[in-house]
């Protein structure tokens, strides 16, 4: 058990407090239930970006899938292996496939046509030869949040299945690229196996019929999107999504790459704000605390759920609330018409699930400096992250304010 009314004495609020240990859990987890072939679980570097938190999955074995060179270059420092690092995202810039050409990552994920020759051209002024691996969109509904979700065609996200083939055919002709690996992202926080199913299934098929031409692929990238609970969702057991993929994968000899953010992390992590006063307008009751939509925007982007822990000694009834931050917008809300005891100035929240989109989608908004982070592991608390300071913010423009 995690002492958090201790952790927001010593490291004061709001603050963001990572269970390690329960991060290890859930990579061994996911890891086990794919040992019946090669795998390697890629953290989606995105979903929770400190370095510490990529070093412990670096230590646990882990790859890193990654949407920008900022995360490749996190990836490299947190002592992930190259051959282990892959490189996403529907909108890379020139000078981010170079270097990552340059870094001789396990392979670039090419998001559309158009990006494959931007790849193709930058290898060949490099005179090397760039892994790549294609991104194909299967068509299929996630049945998720639209926000999150990624695998149809209306929106932004891979290739359709015939482009696919067209550039694995353009890929193979090319001296600069190596096709070697295949890529599906459906979408966010599944909780239905059947679309995941359908999509290896197409993207095995396409596999198959790029091999009937002898172009042989080695990765079979199956992405991330694992859901997990939040409030009181039923969620896919690894077990079940493991056998689920491999039994699309009979007769193929690849080695199945899983992308896991939210699975790993969600759940491992919990936001800690103080109660700065109670008020009332009109029939309606808010709770202000010293934590925002800065600090933690899911609610405010998504309408997403936290469970919200409240520590008080007044253990007096319950009533509903609105839980609301200091930043100047209506949206900044971390829960609404959520039941919660009276509440005095001082008392402790703990806002749970908060590991995976959390501090990483944080800003600055209101001149508000981010939190600190802290790891526990085996009962022992250490920072791995400092509280942003005043001097922090303004740094970057200091220099240019006119005398
Ligand atoms: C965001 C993302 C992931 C991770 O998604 P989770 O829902 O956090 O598991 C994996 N792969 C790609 C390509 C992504 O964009």
């Amino acid at each position: 058990m995690i002492n958090f009314k201790e952790l927001a004495t010593k490291y004061k609020t709001p603050l963001y407090v990572y269970d390690f240990d329960y991060m290890s859990a859930q990579y061994n987890e996911l890891k086990d239930a794919f040992r019946a072939r090669k795998s390697i679980l890629a953290y989606a570097v995105k979903a929770n970006s400190n370095l510490s938190v990529v070093r412990h999955f670096a230590k646990l074995g882990a790859g890193a899938d990654c949407v920008s060179i900022g995360e490749v270059r996190r990836a490299f420092l947190a002592g992930i292996p190259a051959y282990k690092i892959i490189f996403s995202g529907v909108g890379k810039n020139d000078d981010e496939i170079r270097e990552a050409i340059q870094k001789e990552i396990l392979y670039i994920n090419v998001e559309s046509e158009a990006e494959l020759g931007r790849v193709e051209l930058i290898a060949k002024e490099l005179n090397a030869v760039s892994r790549i691996s294609i991104r194909v969109n299967p068509n299929i509904d996630p049945q998720t949040h639209p926000y999150i979700s990624t695998g149809l065609h209306d929106n932004k996200f891979g290739v359709d299945l015939e482009s696919a083939k067209r550039m694995y055919i353009k890929a193979n002709n090319s001296a600069f690229l190596d096709p070697v690996g295949i890529h599906f992202h459906i979408g966010s926080q599944l909780t239905e196996l059947k679309p995941i199913y359908e999509s290896a299934e197409i993207v095995a098929d396409l596999v198959r019929s790029l091999a009937n031409i002898k172009i042989e692929l080695k990765f079979f990238d199956i992405g991330g999107g694992l859901g997990v609970v939040y409030k009181d969702e039923v969620t896919i057991k690894p077990y079940d999504y493991s056998q689920a993929i491999l039994g699309t994968l009979k007769g193929l000899d690849l080695t199945v790459i899983c992308e896991p953010g939210r699975f790993l992390t969600a759940n491992a992590g919990y936001f800690l704000t103080k109660v700065l006063y109670e008020k009332q307008n009109g029939e309606k009751k808010f709770v202000v605390v010293d934590g925002a939509m800065n600090d933690l925007i899911r609610p405010s982007l998504y309408n997403a759920y936290h469970r919200i822990e409240a520590i008080t000694n007044s253990a007096k009834e319950t009533r509903k609330v609105d839980i609301v931050g200091p930043v100047c917008e209506s949206g900044d809300f971390l829960a609404k018409n959520y039941e919660l005891p009276e509440l005095e100035h001082n008392d402790l929240l703990v806002v749970h699930s908060a590991g995976a989109y959390g501090f990483g989608m944080g800003s600055n908004y209101n001149t508000r400096g981010r939190s600190a982070e802290i790891a526990v592991e085996s009962g022992v608390d250490r920072m791995i992250r400092k509280r942003e300071t005043f001097e922090d913010l303004i740094a970057p423009e200091l220099e240019f304010l006119e005398k």
